[in-house]
């Protein structure tokens, strides 16, 4: 007799949790996105000791029908794709249907929701299983709530308790959010204290001095650039207010915020001698590209992507980042003296 056999699907699911969920933090970002794709204009996130005691996302989306219940916490079930054809052009920020079914795998999670074409429905799961589903209140959207993370992951609880704080990752994932949305209104509060709120009113620099303060909103120059393939449009900080990390340069693709090291390269390319030595421009740029030219199903975090074009792409943002910056530098620096 063979001895390979294939693993129930809750033990499936917290492997997959290994990945998907790796610490509080992802499990906002996970929440968040499922609420900007329930097209949601105002997202607020209640966070608990680091998100250790409690993560709380309440959005005004389209809410979950209560038919779906079941399927929720499902791995692989999704509203967002259906096809393999659909997988090549990935319209929103999900697509995996893993997210809910890692949390769920290694936490307690309530879910209270209402569709349009459904009733108000209140969901508790735990542990991999669905405990409860009744009748919820009337309301508009999804309020899910995160209890006891990484209670039936030893290591991985007992790693994150030896961790100083997980905040600082949590409001990053906030801010890059909000500045690839300035059209959804965030609210982020960290144990009883606001850190994050913008307004959504759609207005970027209000967005970039909400986040990052008056004085380098003023500072900041709007740009815009197209070819053929790609749009990059969004806001460079005048190269006399910089810092001493890339941490600062918020880079979007088609509203998902990513990590590339080679985009980063390209804009402080761009801003070239213009910083001192060993100084890091502030930037936040969204660049809108056909979803056939960009592969975001690289890793079940969804922030490293591959380009097709990758070549013509940084050529372009770095032609573009040096162009407006050398324009700019002509004019006399008014923020500053105003
Ligand atoms: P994915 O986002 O990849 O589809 P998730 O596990 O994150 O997978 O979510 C599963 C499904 O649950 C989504 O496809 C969506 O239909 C539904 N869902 C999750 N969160 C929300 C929300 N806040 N509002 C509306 N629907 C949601
Ligand atoms: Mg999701």
């Amino acid at each position: 007799m063979g001895s390979i056999k294939v693993l129930d699907s809750a033990i499936q699911n917290k492997i997959a949790a290994g990945e998907v969920v790796e610490r509080p933090s992802s499990v906002v970002k996970e929440l968040v996105e499922n609420s900007i794709d329930a097209n949601a204009s105002q997202v607020e996130v209640f966070i608990e000791e680091s998100g250790m005691k409690q993560i709380r996302i309440v959005d005004n989306g389209d809410g979950i029908h209560h038919t779906d219940g079941p399927l929720l916490f499902q791995r692989h079930a999704t509203s967002k794709i259906g096809t393999d054809y659909d997988l090549f052009q990935i319209r929103s920020l999900g697509f995996r249907g893993e997210a809910l079914a890692s949390i769920g795998a290694v936490a307690k999670v309530t879910v209270e929701t209402n569709h349009m074409e459904g009733n108000p429905v209140f969901i508790r799961f735990e542990g991999g299983k669905l405990m409860e589903q009744t009748p919820g209140k009337e309301r508009k959207g999804t309020d899910i709530t995160i209890t006891e993370l990484f209670y039936n992951t030893p290591a991985r609880l007992k790693y994150m308790r030896s961790m100083r704080t997980e905040s600082g990752k949590i409001i990053d994932v906030i801010q890059r959010m909000a500045l690839a949305y300035p059209n959804i209104s965030f609210r982020l509060i960290l144990d009883h204290s606001e850190k994050v709120m913008t307004k959504g009113n759609g207005n970027l620099k209000e967005v970039i001095s909400d986040i990052y303060g008056l004085n380098i909103a003023r500072h900041a120059v709007a740009f815009e650039a197209e070819d053929a393939d790609f749009r990059i449009q969004g806001f460079l900080i005048r190269p006399e207010i910089n810092r001493s990390n890339r941490n600062y340069l918020n880079i979007s693709i088609n509203r998902r915020f990513i990590r590339s090291f080679k985009l980063s390269q390209s804009i402080i390319n761009g801003y070239h001698t213009l910083l001192p030595k060993d100084k890091y421009p502030i930037a936040v740029i969204d660049i809108t590209m056909d979803p056939k030219l960009v592969d975001v199903n690289v890793h079940p975090a969804k922030t490293e992507v591959r380009f097709s074009k990758e070549r013509e792409l940084n050529q372009l943002l770095e032609k573009t980042v040096r162009s407006h910056m050398k324009g700019e530098m002509l004019i006399p620096d008014v923020a500053k003296k105003s």
